[in-house]
């Protein structure tokens, strides 16, 4: 892969904002560089550009280099920046897999590039050489998802190992995820491959969808190329500060998601039973995707039920199939009541 050669030009040529805590770092007593107020501290001040605090946090959790992790106000950042930087718009296209994410064909859209969608297999399964056969010149990044939403699977780590490995492009793995499937993560194998791009996220596992929290993991010459183009302060100081103390209940998140996946194990198991379900898609994630007859109806009896599950069936591969959050005991419990009133 060569990183020059996939840039922008604009990109390769910008001279990126320097903000007063760009240009003088360290300690003082007198800070009169950034038209700050005075008052109402701790507020006042301008947060940390790079978050290097949180990075340092995150780096010691997940083993990987505070210089390797770029910070984004949620995945739908660094998202976007990857068709900002590389991807000239009416030129380049990505790849994506279908069905997928909603948010790689928004950010396409925005930023006026074409996004190739190629089919999984039937079973949800991914195959490597359709999404290389479907790469050209003008192709700079393919993003998967895995476990994918919304269909719930882990895709084949060989496959994806092809795509990284076969594609001299970029290479976007969404791990918003990975927390609540029996397989690991790919960042110990970040420093494998130059082109990959893993996101991950604190708004599932961790619980903090509230704080817009999103990370990228990638070789430095990457999150430098993001770093220069996002926003100053993209990530505020509440923040920052909720993150930190956050990070320190990892106690807390391994027993949420114990939960959750028994309790996503249990609603599989009792979903099965109920005469109008057709299909429960095997899940590695904190939802399932549920074939059903009447899917449509089903979602609406909910609805009046002060239930709301997510109507998926007017997506690729996914006919009459709703999309189910696990949710606490009780909620689950509920949802499962009103179904089984429905037989
Ligand atoms: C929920 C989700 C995310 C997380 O998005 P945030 O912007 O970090 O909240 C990322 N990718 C996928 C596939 C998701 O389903």
């Amino acid at each position: 892969m060569n990183l020059d050669q996939l840039l922008r030009n604009n990109i390769k040529a910008l001279k990126p904002y320097s903000s007063a805590r760009d240009e003088f770092k360290g300690e003082a007593d007198v800070y009169l560089d950034a038209n700050e107020n005075p008052f109402n501290a701790p507020y006042n001040r301008y947060p940390d550009p790079l978050q290097w605090a949180v990075k340092e946090k995150i780096a010691a959790i997940k083993s990987i280099a505070p210089d390797k992790i770029f910070l984004g106000n949620g995945s739908d950042e660094p998202i976007d920046i990857v068709f900002r930087a590389f991807c000239e718009p009416g030129v380049d296209n990505v790849i994506s897999i279908d069905p997928s994410y909603g948010m790689y064909q928004v950010a396409a859209d925005i930023n006026n590039v074409e996004i190739r969608k190629v089919k999984l297999n039937e079973d949800f399964g991914l195959n490597a050489q359709k999404l290389l056969d479907a790469a050209n010149i003008y192709t700079k990044a393919i993003f998967i998802c895995s476990p994918n939403n919304p269909t719930a699977n882990l895709l084949d780590r060989g496959e994806i190992v092809k795509l990284l490995t076969g594609f001299d492009g970029l290479v976007v793995v969404d791990e918003a995820y990975i927390d609540f499937s029996p397989e690991s993560s790919l960042l110990p194998e970040l420093d494998q491959y130059e082109n990959l791009i893993i996101l991950q996220t604190f708004s599932k596992a961790w619980g903090m969808a509230g704080i817009r929290l999103g990370m990228a993991f990638a070789q430095p010459e990457i999150i430098k190329v993001f770093n220069k183009i996002k926003y100053p302060y993209n990530i505020n100081m509440l923040t920052q500060q909720k993150a930190l103390e956050l990070l320190e209940q990892t106690v807390e998140k391994e027993e949420w998601v114990k939960v959750i996946v028994e309790e996503r194990d249990k609603m599989v198991r009792k979903l099965f039973k109920l005469s109008f379900v057709q299909v429960v898609y095997p899940s590695d994630a904190n939802f399932i995707l549920v074939k059903m007859h009447d899917a449509r109806g089903i979602y609406e009896y909910l609805t009046e039920q002060k239930i709301i599950v997510r109507d998926r069936s007017k997506i690729a591969l996914c006919d009459d199939c709703l999309r189910i959050t696990i949710g606490s005991p009780k909620e689950n419990k509920k949802l499962r009541k009103a179904l089984k009133d429905l037989t």
